[in-house]
């Protein structure tokens, strides 16, 4: 039987994530409208890598659609333990080998950065007859410790030729670009990957931009995200 210190802490909890959750969409919605966006054009994805199934729940509960995790693994763990619906998206790197499993499991996939793991989602999702809808991970820094394809305005060779080969997947649904900018000490620095992802984005006529996580997301919205990925503004900091 739980005791009441422990019930009150659990609320206590909850509460905090609706409170977290209230100030973001305030956020969102505040900076959308500061640079003429509709706030509707930002969907908020709730990444849930390592927070607990329980956790998760008090985000759906609140009303929440849209949940992102990292690994194919843990996310099939955890997501048969969720109540409701929810939309599943893939943000960390996909290894071919998951591949099977990542198209059996997520409705989205942020981070294709090969044509060797589109090729294997398409092949996948044929045999699942299922249409997967993906974004591509572009490296815009030149980072070689980051996954995604290396590519930026001026120099757009490898993306170009993913796109045109992921268009050839029928399978495949190609729906924009994502980016993880290399760690800085203040959003404002990021501000150039975000806008550098908006102009390739045009040129390619891809209409979604899976940009921007807790430290900088205003700065994302104020130069397009479509979506933002946020973890520890609504739990707090992973250990
Ligand atoms: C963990 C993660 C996030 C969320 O990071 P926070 O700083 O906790 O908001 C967003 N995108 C990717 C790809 C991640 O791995």
């Amino acid at each position: 039987m739980m005791n009441e210190k422990l019930i009150s802490f659990l609320n206590i909890m909850s509460n905090a994530l609706a409170q977290n959750l209230k100030n973001i969409s305030a956020q969102i919605k505040k900076t959308a409208q500061q640079v003429n966006r509709a706030p509707t054009e930002v969907c908020l994805l709730v990444v849930t890598k390592t927070i607990s199934a329980e956790q998760i729940q008090k985000i759906l509960d609140l009303g929440i659609t849209n949940l992102g995790e990292n690994r194919v693994q843990e996310a099939d763990g955890k997501f048969p333990l969720l109540r409701g619906n929810f939309t599943k998206h893939l943000i960390g790197h996909l290894q071919t080998n998951k591949a099977k499993m990542a198209a059996e499991i997520f409705d989205i996939i942020h981070s294709i950065d090969s044509i060797r793991i589109a090729l294997a989602l398409e092949k996948a999702c044929a045999e699942l007859d299922k249409i997967l809808r993906v974004f591509i991970e572009v490296n815009l820094s030149g980072e070689t410790t980051k996954f995604g394809v290396h590519a930026n305005f001026k120099n757009d060779k490898n993306l170009q030729e993913l796109i045109s080969e992921i268009k050839k997947m029928p399978h495949l649904k190609l729906v924009g670009l994502m980016t993880v900018p290399p760690p800085v000490s203040t959003q404002e620095e990021n501000r150039p990957f975000f806008r550098e992802l908006k102009k390739l984005a045009n040129k390619f006529q891809l209409s979604e931009l899976s940009m921007g996580m807790s430290g900088d997301y205003s700065i994302a919205i104020e130069e397009g995200a479509t979506i933002v990925r946020l973890g520890s503004a609504i739990f707090g900091e992973r250990r």
